[in-house]
């Protein structure tokens, strides 16, 4: 495999993933990555809901854990120290202070609630049947745009995450995802490719082809991603990720340190 780097992985602390990350780290180096960037879920900040995220009290062995593997690899393999946060309209100063407590290589901005509905939630999967989804996709896009113009995030992490379940917007989304895509670049944000859909019902990495076009076209910046809550799943299905990148347009994709764009790759 190309030294691609893996920036979205969890570790047991979020209550749904499995295995340590030494255990990640090793499987990162046995399928010849050469960096990796750990992601867990962020403390919720409007309910706590231990099967989803890491309590506020966790943070400090967050770090700590990472930073252990960080020093354990070191000769090995570059570990970036990063988060996954939720954006939940309202609660932008709280997530801002969880933001600010550590100094993270990067954050990567998720959608994963529509109001208070946990769209990708296999136990609020039920809700589907009562919407509208044509709608459920713009609500969503709605959410993607307001993410970015927050400034709190970095990478916005499947970016379209609504098609999980398999249900498709029966409307043509390019128009949104052009808005979508014009307001990342504005904002300074880049996208991922996450290959964790490859594994869900849509069989379809985040985001499609048809939608990753349009933000190379934008000129957002690329990053990948297999949203690994198992060691096995890291640097999952790259070779397609980056022939997908390049059917897309991509001819090279970022890296992060301290917040900021280190340095681009060519793919
Ligand atoms: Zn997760
Ligand atoms: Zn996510």
């Amino acid at each position: 495999m190309k030294p691609i780097a893996d920036y979205h992985m969890h570790t047991p602390l979020c209550g749904h993933a499995k295995g340590a990350p030494k255990e990640y780290a090793q499987h990162a180096i046995k399928v010849g990555l050469q960096e990796i960037g750990f992601s867990d879920h962020a403390p919720f900040v409007h309910k706590v809901d231990p099967r989803i995220t890491m309590a506020m009290a966790q943070l400090p062995e967050y770090y700590r854990m990472i930073e252990e593997v960080q020093s354990l690899y070191k000769s090995e393999l570059r570990i970036k120290v990063a988060i996954e946060a939720d954006f939940l309209p309202g609660y932008e100063d709280k997530t801002k202070k969880i933001l600010d407590d550590y100094p993270y290589d990067y954050v990567i901005g998720s959608v994963h609630f529509i109001k208070t509905w946990g769209f990708d939630d296999p136990g609020q999967r039920k809700q589907w049947g009562a919407q509208d989804v044509n709608k459920v996709y713009r609500d969503y896009f709605d959410l993607l745009r307001q993410s970015a113009k927050s400034q709190m995030f970095d990478i916005m992490g499947h970016v379209d995450l609504v098609k999980k379940f398999g249900h498709r917007a029966t409307e043509d989304m390019s128009e949104e995802v052009k808005k979508t895509a014009l307001t990342f670049k504005e904002c300074g944000v880049a996208i991922e490719i996450n290959t964790s859909g490859l594994r869900r019902q849509c069989k379809e990495m985040y985001p499609a082809l048809n939608f990753l076009q349009i933000y190379q076209q934008c000129g957002v910046p690329l990053t990948f991603g297999s949203d690994a809550h198992q060691p096995d799943h890291v640097g999952e299905d790259f070779e397609a990720a980056v022939a997908l990148a390049k059917t897309a347009g991509y001819t090279e994709y970022v890296l992060f340190k301290s917040r900021k764009i280190e340095k681009t790759v060519r793919l």
